[in-house]
């Protein structure tokens, strides 16, 4: 016969099964996700991307800085070089000098910008190699250490289920059973231990009958309240 003695011994070892499984799905995860190199990775080329358009622009506004600037003292050299006269042109020139002026003040303050963002993103972008290189370090001595801790868990996980399928050998199907489906619907914990009167799964005092008959010992008394088997440790 089935005693609950076998069937409290089966559940410590399912807890600690339990938690052994646990901290190898932990450790599988680990291993699996969060890569912080991935995303860095990602990162720089899309900084890397930016840069590369981005220098494009600024040789863009660069050759037309200087297109402007060429026209710009081209002006000039009409406008002081004393060949045109006529008050009217003159000053019609001297308006286009001006507007091509400005517009070349312009382009080379958006040029100074763009090279000032340009720096920026370098700099950015060497801070994120220096920091890949380190997350890459890292993460190989973290996953030297998951890769090691894995190989124990499956050992010591291997040890407890030998351990359970010899101590499930001499249970009757039928309370492994009873005992298998109370565990899924207990929170893990189907025989519960009898403490001063009480169930220790749901906390409330048992009628003395019932104490008398888990101290019995002869037949699988389970909790009036939570449905567990009581055991008295
Ligand atoms: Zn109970």
């Amino acid at each position: 016969m089935t005693t609950v003695k076998q069937m409290f011994a089966l559940q410590e070892l399912d807890i600690i099964l339990d938690r052994v499984q646990n901290e190898h799905d932990r450790a599988e995860y680990e291993l699996n996700n969060g890569d912080a190199v991935g995303n860095l990775e990602t990162e720089l080329e899309r900084d890397a991307e930016w840069l590369q358009e981005t220098e494009l622009q600024r040789k863009a506004t660069k050759l037309e800085a200087a297109t402007q600037k060429e026209r710009s003292e081209s002006l000039n050299s009409q406008l002081y070089g004393g060949e045109i006269t006529n008050p009217r042109d003159l000053e019609s020139l001297e308006r286009e000098a001006s507007n091509v002026l400005q517009l070349v003040e312009k382009q080379e303050t958006a040029l100074a910008e763009i090279t000032r963002k340009i720096e920026e993103a370098q700099n950015k972008q060497s801070e994120l190699e220096s920091k890949l290189g380190e997350v890459k370090a890292a993460r190989e001595i973290r996953q030297t250490e998951l890769r090691a801790s894995l190989k124990e868990l499956s050992a010591e996980r291997a040890g407890f289920q030998g351990q359970r399928s010899k101590l499930t050998e001499d249970l009757d199907p039928t309370s492994l059973q009873q005992y298998e489906i109370l565990r899924k619907s207990k929170g893990g914990l189907a025989v519960a231990k009898v403490e001063r009167g009480l169930c220790q799964g749901c906390r409330m005092s048992l009628p003395t009958h019932q104490q008398q008959r888990v101290r019995g010992g002869h037949q699988v008394v389970l909790c009036s309240s939570c449905g567990r088997m009581l055991f008295l440790g």
